[in-house]
Formats: structure tokens, sequence, C-alpha cells
């Protein structure tokens, strides 16, 4: 049985020359890699018992030509955000402005006076492109721009701190994700973690002492972005710790992780970038891709004496940013000098939108996928939307969400059905329905979610 199912296999040759492979447009080593996974994977499956027929060769010609398409699918590809959660890690965080990417498009395609300095033809810096705006938007003396803010920070204390104590207070020693924890930066850049407070209350006094009692030389703030301590708490303001830095000679660093560069009329409330430095802060550190709106990014600004340091910093070559970013964020930042502008940048327009509007948008979208699935009830609720990118936590953003109910079919099935479509729809299942947050939303997405659930319903 075995022997004669294993010799029944079509060879490779023949099945690759089947019309449905031959005709295909597909790059001949994208067949024959899907081809041979296919045979190899039948041949296991005939020894193992667990294959006791084989496809036709119809069949198998269709499932390779499927196989090889995805493996000439790009892998990183467009999704639909219908999470609500505006910064979303996982999705890549803030969406460019259209001139944003226009900038990395042509940065890419072109040469560039990237490190070119073209009045003198002589060799220039990369951070020459952003650092007048970025001094210009905050009141900075100074700037500097790497890969990303977990970057930034590292640098920041490698080449300010290293050898040296750095004051913390314990409610501020936090995980941002993945391995970027506090400690562990602080032990891996050569600094000396000098742990002030307690987790729910740290004074002025606390870093005073570890200041007067030679364990810190440095003043470190943390904003505990993706989390908040409520209830018997005391948090000295930055304001304050300025003051005890300069008394002291002691440089007063800030990770601020996700702010807007100045505040904005329509956001919720939180630190800015902007605010930190008239607060006294001589250097802080930021993402570009969270409430700034624009690519992956780590942004430090303050002090010239202390960025000049930063940039002289060995570490700084390792984690420089790259022309496509440097030209997606001077574009981004164009957008923030411009106040007309600064508002249509995706991330922010989505954050800032109002809830009449979001109800309109919400309610046209039920009514679109009502005409294009019947096979669901559909209405538009009131949902909670997410800044997200661990941004102002616990800021809700009242929303809207377009209502999917598939019952009888079970809502688990239409969540998967929706992940899977060739634009992938990813909303959130609350209360037995699919919602669709409209917030989140770009120009285009409605059309694709109809064309999602058109496929769904008719396969119901
Ligand atoms: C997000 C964040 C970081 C890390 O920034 P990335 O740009 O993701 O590297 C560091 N510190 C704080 C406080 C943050 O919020």
């Amino acid at each position: 049985m075995e022997a004669q199912l294993l010799r029944a296999l079509p060879k490779m040759d023949v099945l690759l020359a089947h019309p449905a492979l031959a005709g295909s447009p597909l790059p001949y080593a994208a067949l024959r890699q899907a081809a041979r996974e296919r045979l190899d994977a039948l041949r296991s499956g005939i020894r193992a018992g667990s294959v006791t027929a084989l496809p036709s060769l119809d069949t198998l010609a269709a499932q390779v030509l499927a196989d090889a398409g995805e493996l000439c699918r790009p892998h990183l590809r467009r999704v639909v955000n219908a999470t609500g959660v505006v910064l979303h890690t996982n999705l890549g965080r803030a969406p460019l402005a259209e001139e944003a990417a226009r900038a990395a498009y042509d940065a890419g395609r072109q040469y560039t006076n990237l490190e070119y300095d073209l009045p003198s033809g002589a060799r220039g810096s990369r951070h020459a492109h952003v650092e007048g705006l970025l001094c210009s938007l905050t009141g900075a003396e100074a700037a500097l721009v790497v890969n990303n803010n977990a970057a930034a920070v590292f640098l920041m204390l490698s080449a300010l701190a290293r050898g040296r104590g750095v004051a913390v207070s314990r409610g501020e020693l936090v995980e941002i994700g993945g391995a970027f924890r506090m400690p562990d930066i602080m032990d891996h850049s050569g600094a000396t973690l000098c742990e002030v407070g307690t987790t729910n209350k740290t004074r002025l006094g606390d870093y005073a002492a570890a200041l007067h009692s030679g364990r810190a030389q440095l003043l470190l703030k943390v904003h505990t972005s993706n989390y908040r301590i409520v209830g018997f708490t005391e948090d000295t303001p930055l304001s304050a710790l300025a003051v005890l830095g300069r008394e002291a000679g002691a440089p007063v660093l800030y990770d601020l992780g996700s702010g807007a560069l100045r505040p904005l009329p329509g956001l919720p409330e939180g630190p800015t970038v902007s605010g930190a430095l008239a607060a006294g802060a001589d250097v802080v550190c930021f993402s570009g891709d969270k409430l700034l709106g624009g690519p992956q990014a780590g942004l430090a600004v303050g002090r010239r004496e202390y960025i000049e340091r930063m940039k002289r910093d060995p570490f700084a070559r390792v984690v420089r940013a790259d022309k496509l970013t440097l030209a997606a964020l001077e574009a981004t930042l164009r957008a923030w000098a411009d106040p007309e502008r600064t508002r249509s940048l995706p991330a922010l327009s989505a954050l800032a939108a109002g809830e009449e509007d979001l109800r309109r948008r919400a309610q046209a979208l039920a009514g679109r996928l009502a005409q294009a699935c019947p096979a669901c009830a559909f209405e538009a609720v009131p949902a909670e939307g997410q800044v997200g990118g661990g941004s102002l936590p616990g800021a809700v953003l009242p929303g809207w969400a377009a209502a999917a109910d598939p019952a009888p079919a079970p809502v688990n099935a239409l969540e998967q059905a929706l992940r899977g479509w060739e634009v992938p729809v990813l909303g959130r299942i609350a209360h037995g329905r699919l919602l669709l947050d409209v917030r989140t939303l770009l120009p285009g997405d409605e059309n694709t979610i109809a064309a999602a659930f058109a496929a769904w319903g008719a396969g119901q």
C-alpha cells in the first residue's frame, strides 16, 4: 500500500509541466520550491500512514500554484487597522504622512547630500538635515537622531553617565516591552543605577540625598508611558528635579518616550518635548513614531554640550539613522512647523477625530457592510479607542465602531477569515461581535473591509 502510493506520486517534472503551473507567470524557482515541499509532505505523510490516498494531479497543481503565490507575496504587507489603537506597535505605529512617505521614496531612489555639505563641497553631517528644525520646534540648543528611542536612551547613558551613578525613582524603573528594562539598559550602558524613593512615592529629598551622598552624579526621569500608578502616590515634577540638578551641577535627563512636540488642541493631555525642555531638562529623548507621527527614530534634544558628547560616542555610529528615516522625519517635522498641516499627520488626525464625525463614519460603514454581506447584522456602536505605543496610559478616546454580528456563525471564525483576507482586516471581538473601529481607518480601508466581508458572506 505504502510502496504503491509512493510509486504513484507524480515526478517533479510531470507536476511542473501541468498547464496550471507551466502557464503561470510566477517565477520558476518559487513553483519548484512549492512543488518540492508538497511532494515531500505527501511522501512523509504516506510513510507515517496519515496519507492513504493521493490528490488528483489537478488538485495538487492548484495547491502548488497557491503555495508559490504565497511564497512570492511580500511577507511585510499592508493590513487594515480597525482596532482603534492608533499607535499600535505590532502594526508599525504611526502611518506616515503622504509627504513623509514621498520623501523617503525619493531619498531611496536617488543620490542625496546625506553626509555632504553642498556649500563647502566637503563631508557633512547626517544630523544637519533635521537639527535646525528640531531646535526651532522645541527650543533646544542641539539635537540628534538615531534609530529608535531605546537607542537614544542607551546612547545618552553611555555618553553621559558611563562609570557614574544615575538616580532614578523606583516608581520609574519601567519595562517598555521586549528586553528594554531600564535597570538592564543602565547596566549595559556602563552607568550605575542608583534607585531612589519607593514604588509609589519618590520625593525631591530622595534625589537630593543620592546626589549629596555621592552615590549619583546624574538625575534621570522616565516617563511611565505604559502604566500609571494610582492611589497614594507622589512624584517629583521635572521642574523641581531641574532646580536640584542645576544647584548640584548634575545633568537632568528625561526619557519622555512618547511626546508631542508641543500641546495640540484635540489631543489628550500629556507631557510635551518643548514643555520638558522649558521645565529645565538638559536632554530629552523621545520616539519618532509615537505622538510625533513620523518614522521609527529616536530623537534627543537639549543642551549642546551633552548632545555633542552623544554624537561623538562610538555607539552613535552603531545606531545611526538611515537616509529613508531622515527624509521621512524631516518632512514630518516640516508638517509640525506649519500649524495648518500638523493636524493632517495621520496619527494625529486619528487621535483628534471628533466623536460626532466618528459616529457618522461608523454608521456609514455599517450601512455599507450590510449591503456587502447579508450574512451578518451590522450596527454602529460606541467604542473606546486607545493612543497605544505606550503613550498616555489610561487616556480614553471615546469613539465609534461598526459591530458585525455573524450569528449563527461563530464570531471567531469571522475574525479569522478577515485576518486571512488578501489585505488582512484586524478588528476586535467584544460581546460576541466583531468591532471595526473607524478611528484608525485610512482612506480606502472601507472598500477593503467591504470586499473582505463580501467574500466571507459569499462562503456562508
Ligand atoms: C516607547 C518608549 C521607549 C522605546 O522607544 P522606541 O522608539 O520604541 O525604541 C523608551 N522609553 C519610553 C519611556 C517609551 O515610552
